[in-house]
C-alpha cells in the first residue's frame, strides 16, 4: 500500500477520541484495512486472529457472504426510513424472529440504537408501567454490585457505584439502591447467604424499587463474574413476591455466547423486559432491542402518558434489521451450540494450564468465553503488543484478560489465542 492511501495515524492521534482514552495522552491504536473470517488484517500486512468479535458483536467473523448480500440487497430497496408512522419488512421479520427465540413471555419489540439506548428504554418501560398502574412512589431501580449496562446517563446509574463512572457524575446521576454482587460461582455451590442478603433489600426497599436489572450469569465489564443460575431464581422469586419488575440485560450473553441462546435460559426463568445488542446484527451494524410482556406493554399503553416516550430517529434501521435477520438465520442454521460447546473445551484445554503461572489469580471458561484474572492490573498496551508479535488481537482491561472469539474460529486458533496468552504473561 502506498504512503498516500495510508492512514494517517497523526491525525488520529490528534483529533480523535477512541472508546475510554484521553486527548493528551492516547493509547496506542492499530491501523486495520480490513476483516475477514476470524482474522483482522493490520496496514502492514499482519494478520490477527480475532480473540474479541468486536466486542462480543461478530458471531460469524468478517465479511460473510451472507450477511453482506442481506445488506446489499436491503439497501437496493431502501437504506433508511422513518418508523414513525411507516413499517417495513426487514423490520417485521426481525421482530417475529425476535419474539419467537427469546423467552415465550417476552411478545412485544422495542427497536432501539444501541445496548445502552435498549436499557434506556427498558428502565423507562418500568417507571412508565408503574405510573400507568397508579403507583407513584416506585422510582428507583435495584441492582447488583459490579454491574454494567452502559454508559449513557441511566444506564451508568446503574453501573457497579464504585468502580465506575458514579463519582466523576456525582450529584447529577440518580440514586439506586444496590445488592452485593453475586458471589456463587456458576460451576460451584450455591450460598443460601446470599438469598438472606437479597431478601433482606427486597423487604426493605421494595416499595420505592420500579425495577431489579442485571447481566444474567455473566457480570462482563464489571469482572467477568460468571455466577450461579441459582441466584438468579432467587432474584425472580423476590421480584414476583414484592411486585418489581425484572429487567435481563443479555446485550453482551444473548446469542448463544453463554452456551444458551439467552442466559437467563441457565436459571429457566423469564424477565419482565429484556435487553439485547451487540451479536443481533452478527456485528455489522448498531442495533438493539428492548422486549417486554403483554402485561408490561398494556399496562404503559393504558397509562396516563397512553404511549411509550421514545422515537429515536433511525429506529428500526431497515439495513440493521436485513443484516439482523440474516444473522439470526445463520446462527440457527449452524447449529450454534455445537460451536460454542467446541470452543469452550478448546479454552478449557488452552487456559487450564496457565493458573500455575506467577501472577495468575484465576482461570474460567463459560461457553465461548474464556477468562485469565490476574493478581495484579495488566499493562494493556504491553500484553497488546505481545500478543500482535504472536498475530493474536485481544483487548484486555483492568486484570482480565479474556477472550470470546467468533463462533467460526478453528479449534487449531483457539489453541493459538491460548498459547499466546500463556506468553504474554511469561514475557
Ligand atoms: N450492557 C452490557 C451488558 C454491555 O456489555 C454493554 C456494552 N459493553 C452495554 C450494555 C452497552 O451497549 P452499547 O455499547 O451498545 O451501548
Amino acid at each position: 500500500m502506498n504512503k498516500k492511501q495510508s492512514i494517517d495515524l497523526e491525525f488520529d492521534k490528534n483529533h480523535i477520541w477512541h472508546p475510554y482514552t484521553s486527548m493528551t495522552n492516547p493509547s496506542p491504536v492499530y491501523p486495520v484495512t480490513h476483516a475477514n473470517k476470524h482474522y483482522i488484517y493490520l496496514e502492514d500486512g499482519t494478520e490477527l486472529i480475532d480473540g474479541m468479535a468486536s466486542w462480543w458483536s461478530a458471531l460469524h467473523g468478517y465479511n460473510n457472504p451472507h450477511l453482506n448480500d442481506a445488506l446489499i440487497n436491503q439497501m437496493h430497496k431502501m437504506s433508511h426510513v422513518m418508523f414513525g408512522g411507516i413499517t417495513h419488512q426487514s423490520a417485521v421479520e426481525l421482530c417475529k424472529r425476535l419474539v419467537n427465540i427469546t423467552p415465550n413471555s417476552l411478545d412485544k419489540v422495542f427497536l432501539a440504537d444501541s445496548g445502552s439506548v435498549s436499557v434506556e428504554v427498558a428502565i423507562k418501560m418500568a417507571l412508565q408501567f408503574w405510573l400507568s398502574q397508579g403507583i407513584h412512589g416506585k422510582n428507583k431501580l435495584m441492582a447488583p454490585a459490579k454491574g454494567y449496562h452502559g454508559d449513557t446517563f441511566a444506564a451508568m446509574s446503574v453501573c457497579d457505584p464504585v468502580n465506575s463512572m458514579h463519582s466523576l457524575y456525582q450529584g447529577f446521576l440518580p440514586q439506586h439502591i444496590f445488592v452485593n454482587a453475586p458471589k456463587s460461582r456458576f460451576h460451584g455451590e450455591f450460598s443460601l447467604s446470599e438469598v438472606e442478603h437479597l431478601e433482606q433489600k427486597f423487604r426493605r426497599h421494595h416499595h420505592e424499587i420500579a425495577a431489579f436489572i442485571l447481566e444474567p450469569i455473566v457480570q462482563n465489564a464489571g469482572g467477568m463474574n460468571f455466577y450461579h443460575p441459582e441466584y438468579l431464581k432467587h432474584v425472580r422469586r423476590l421480584c414476583d413476591q414484592y411486585h418489581i419488575l425484572l429487567i435481563v440485560d443479555e446485550i453482551a450473553t444473548g446469542f448463544g455466547r453463554t452456551g444458551k441462546l439467552f442466559a437467563c435460559e441457565h436459571a429457566n426463568i423469564e424477565p419482565d423486559i429484556m435487553c439485547i445488542g451487540k451479536a443481533l446484527t452478527g456485528g455489522y451494524m448498531t442495533l438493539s432491542a428492548t422486549l417486554t410482556t403483554n402485561k408490561v406493554a398494556f399496562g404503559i399503553s393504558e397509562g396516563e402518558a397512553g404511549v411509550l416516550m421514545h422515537g429515536p430517529t433511525f429506529m428500526g434501521n431497515p439495513l440493521a434489521c436485513a443484516v439482523a435477520n440474516q444473522s439470526i438465520d445463520l446462527l440457527l442454521a449452524n447449529d450454534w451450540q455445537f460451536e460454542v460447546e467446541r470452543i469452550e473445551r478448546a479454552l478449557n484445554k488452552g487456559l487450564s494450564t496457565l493458573k500455575q503461572i506467577d501472577g495468575v489469580a484465576d482461570v474460567r471458561v463459560l461457553g465461548a468465553i474464556g477468562v485469565v484474572e490476574m493478581i495484579d492490573p495488566v499493562d494493556v498496551a504491553d500484553i497488546q503488543k505481545s500478543m500482535i508479535k504472536q498475530g493474536v488481537w485481544l483487548r484486555p482491561f483492568g486484570k482480565l484478560i479474556y477472550v470470546m472469539p467468533p463462533y467460526i474460529t478453528p479449534t487449531e486458533d483457539i489453541a493459538r489465542i491460548c498459547h499466546a496468552i500463556g506468553n504474554a504473561i511469561n514475557s
